[in-house]
């Protein structure tokens, strides 16, 4: 898929969008600290002396935030680097008790990868990764505590953080959204960050610049901090079309930081260049430089779980699903699991119907996740197999499952309580033919008379008589024999 242009009012522009995407890693320890970094605790509830920056406090490398660091490059099939070293970061602000936060700037743990796109129209994009660095977070200030103070909490002070930088590679608010997604998706399957983004678990910076197709790359603005996916792609179509429209009018776009107010829509300056940080980057003196064990790394590659892109080449292959029913299902691990649950030894293609159709449709108007389900994947499998063996019709089963999902009751039980079990006892179906047919005089010498087309009327009046329980196939042989009269 070639890259959409938009069109502005002096000819098309390419937006270029690169993003910085802060992911917290899944660890019950921080990065240099034993405190605890549960969300939600009592403020100021889970910070150690490292943490609050007591002096002569020594910071120690938690080993398990590296694996997750090392195992998220291995799972982007990026450079990990067997040395590595943190710096501190030097900036004032009331949440930082340092002073500095300890960060990775020349020498990142894990280097250059790739992350494929799968867009809409079935087509991939590959997307450069610059690199993925490990560093602190840092605590949150209050201002809603008490009026005319302001209040620190330090529990998130110290917690690890992944930063994971991609090449300007992106091409479109969309392109930017399935990154974001594809990224969440990978991050989640190998259990490195939990991803939500409601608790800032994963928290993303866009840089978009706009340019004449082919030229070369115009200044950028980098809006902070949007928390879902959703104001990331507004927040780059705003931005997008301000660009445009200021170069358009004969202005330049000066390089800042802005923000994004997902109230109105739009983005507005934080800080200019001029205003940036000069951080004073240095090698933390308390820190020895990273070293892995290359042994070690092969063992986690090793380990590395069937990540989106092969699950879905397998899908595709094994299950003969589309590109699209592929990508969709593989997105999120718990649905993929749950199909695979469905469609092994069953018909995978009904299978794959059901869930994306039937399940997401329910899920969606419950407002529900896919590991909240009221039908568990097992009794999907029932309802499914209740179909092929013909105890109840294709039609009914809709009626069954939304009974399923409103009272979180087996197929079967559903079915006995409801008395849905599809009828195919010869006698009682032609009895029903024998009774329409004897409403509908007029209409069977119609019939008779060659209007054929009638045959599904007679059949539509046969199945509402019996309540949609009649065997679909039997009522057709039957129907047709009597109608030939
Ligand atoms: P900084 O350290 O100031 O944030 P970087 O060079 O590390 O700057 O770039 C940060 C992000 O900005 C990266 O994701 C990169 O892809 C992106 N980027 C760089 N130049 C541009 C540009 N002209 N337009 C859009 N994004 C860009
Ligand atoms: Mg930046």
């Amino acid at each position: 898929m070639t890259a959409p242009l938009v069109e502005g009012a002096t000819g098309p522009w390419e937006v270029v969008i690169g993003l910085e995407v802060h992911a917290q890693v899944v660890s019950n320890a921080k990065l240099f600290s034993g405190a605890a970094t549960a969300f939600g605790a009592e403020p100021n509830s889970q910070v150690s002396f490292v943490d609050a920056a007591m002096p002569g406090m020594l910071p120690v490398i938690n080993r398990h935030c590296v694996e997750q660091a090392v195992k998220t490059g291995l799972a982007l099939e990026a450079r990990i680097n067997l040395v590595s070293v943190f710096d501190r970061k030097n900036y004032f602000y009331p949440d930082l008790p340092a002073g500095y936060q300890i960060s990775q700037y020349k020498n990142p743990i894990v280097g250059t990868g790739t992350i494929r796109l799968d867009m809409k129209d079935g087509s991939t994009r590959t997307i450069g990764i610059t690199r993925l660095h490990l560093e602190q977070d840092a605590g949150k200030s209050l201002h809603d505590v008490a009026p005319g103070a302001s209040h620190v909490d330090l529990n998130r002070a110290g917690v690890a953080l992944m930063e994971i930088v991609s090449e300007p590679d992106l091409r479109s608010a969309e392109e930017a959204g399935a990154y974001l997604k594809k990224l969440r998706a990978i991050l989640r399957y190998i259990g490195t960050c939990d991803g939500n983004m409601e608790e800032g678990s994963l928290r993303c910076d866009a840089n978009v610049s706009v340019r004449r197709p082919g030229g070369a790359l115009g200044t950028r603005c980098e809006i902070k901090n949007v928390n879902s996916i959703r104001f990331l792609q507004r927040a780059i179509e705003y931005e997008t079309q301000r660009q445009i429209e200021l170069i358009e009018g004969g202005g330049t776009v000066v390089q800042e930081t802005r923000l994004y107010d997902a109230n109105k829509g739009e983005t507005r300056a934080m800080r200019s260049k001029e205003e940036a940080h000069d951080y004073r980057y240095f090698p933390d003196p308390d820190l020895m430089p990273l070293r892995l064990d290359p042994a070690w790394v092969a063992r986690l590659k090793a380990g590395v779980p069937e990540l989106p892109d092969a699950k879905k080449d397998r899908f595709m292959a094994a299950y003969g699903l589309s590109a699209y029913d592929a990508g969709v299902l593989v997105g999120d691990q718990v649905a993929a699991d749950y199909f695979e649950t469905v469609a092994k030894g069953r018909d995978a293609k009904l299978a794959a119907n059901w869930v994306m159709v039937e399940l997401f449709g329910a899920l969606n108007r419950l407002g529900k996740e896919i590991d909240a389900s009221p039908v568990s994947a097992v009794q999907l499998c029932g309802l499914l197999d209740l179909m092929a063996d013909g105890t109840i019709s294709g039609r009914l089963a809709k009626d069954v499952f939304a009974a399923m999902v409103e009272t979180g009751k087996d197929a079967a039980i559903v079915v006995e309580e409801k008395g849905l079990r599809q009828v195919t006892d010869t006698g009682a179906i032609e009895a029903a033919i024998d009774a329409i047919m004897a409403r509908e005089a007029a209409k069977v010498a119609e019939y008779r008379a060659g209007k054929d087309k009638l045959f599904g009327f007679f059949v539509g009046q046969v199945m509402r008589a019996m309540g949609g329980k009649a065997n679909p196939a039997q009522l057709n042989d039957l129907l047709k024999h009597k109608l030939a009269g």
